[in-house]
């Protein structure tokens, strides 16, 4: 029961490590730096999967939002090649592998669909890849190519909302300090998961042999942007009027990468709801009740 995890130290994978040892499985995971659970691309290269590795999961991608990094040509190859060599490097592995694993899972985003106040999106919907990060996501599903009998399940993610990392991260201190509020016309629609429930369906992909092809990992009630910042506001019992101006982050991060703030999907997750798979907080809400605390909770 070895499950093995490219990018497990981040966010996500921190959460899903921990849910995974919980329920009895090993995690080692694939990391640019040593550690006592981790093993280095280059050693996945020359020596393969770690022996009885059942599910192999992709996590790695320099992040989008570093706002420590410009956005130039030298940052965005990183951010393609970080998600792209990776899956190719999982998938190669995988497939040279002897004892095959039962199936690789890929995180990849809503990007893949195009921003749009009108379009709904399934997972059977078309990506157009006529914008960076739609282009991006098709390259990078196109890397997990694995040979059957392994399962591919690809998440297309939301945004992952969570305490400890990701947007909520980022927002928390601004928020907290009643210097929230909407981005934008705020009307653009903003796919979100909460951390458990992304974990939850990694797990449930690992687990159901009849789950394969893209899912949806997104919350089945749509929200807007403006929706989330008054449930986050309410939550911390702080006011949130003041709008951020799309053309001040369209400056600060460039128009290209703030997109993923400014612009956003109405994302419906029919094949995961097909599956069964029950979600922890579907509501905007009760997630916003469950990360507006200050410190860790015991
Ligand atoms: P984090 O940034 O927290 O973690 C990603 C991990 O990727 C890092 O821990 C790091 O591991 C590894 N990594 C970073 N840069 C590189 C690089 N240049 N080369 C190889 N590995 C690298 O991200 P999250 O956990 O939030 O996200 C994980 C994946 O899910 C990403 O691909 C992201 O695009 C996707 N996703 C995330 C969403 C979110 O809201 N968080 C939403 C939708 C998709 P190490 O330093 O150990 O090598």
């Amino acid at each position: 029961r070895n499950i093995l995890i490219g990018g497990g130290t981040g966010f996500i994978g921190k959460n899903l490590g921990e849910l995974l040892i919980a329920n009895g499985y090993n995690v080692m995971n694939v990391a640019r730096m040593p550690g006592t659970s981790n093993i280095s691309w280059s050693k996945l290269e020359l020596s393969g999967l770690p022996t009885r590795t059942c599910a192999v999961i992709n996590l790695a991608g320099q992040q989008f939002m570093d706002f420590t990094k410009s956005w130039t040509p030298g940052f965005k190859q990183n951010v393609q090649n970080s998600r792209i060599y990776t899956t190719k490097a999982l998938a190669k592995a995988i497939n040279q592998s002897k004892d095959k694993p039962k199936v690789f899972v890929l995180v990849t985003g809503v990007g893949a669909y195009e921003p749009s106040e009108r379009n709904k999106y399934d997972e059977s919907s078309p990506t157009t890849g006529i914008d960076f990060f739609s282009r991006l996501t098709v390259e990078w599903e196109k890397a997990a190519c694995v040979d059957p009998p392994v399962r591919l399940v690809i998440i297309r993610s939301g945004v992952v909302l969570g305490r400890w990392g990701g947007m909520i991260k980022n927002m928390f201190v601004p928020f907290y300090l009643g210097f929230g509020g909407r981005i934008g016309s705020g009307k653009q629609y903003l796919p979100w998961i909460h951390i458990d429930d992304l974990t939850g369906l990694i797990k449930f992909a690992v687990e159901n042999d009849n789950v394969q092809g893209v899912l949806n990992g997104v919350s089945p009630k749509v929200i807007t942007n403006e929706e989330f910042t008054q449930s986050f506001a309410k939550a911390l019992r702080r006011p949130a009027f003041l709008p951020v101006p799309e053309s001040v982050l369209n400056f600060l991060l460039n128009s290209e990468r703030a997109m993923l703030m400014t612009k956003g999907q109405y994302v419906i997750p029919k094949r995961v709801l097909e599956y069964g798979f029950k979600y922890r907080y579907e509501n905007i809400e009760d997630a916003c009740q469950e990360f507006a605390h200050l410190c860790p909770k015991k």
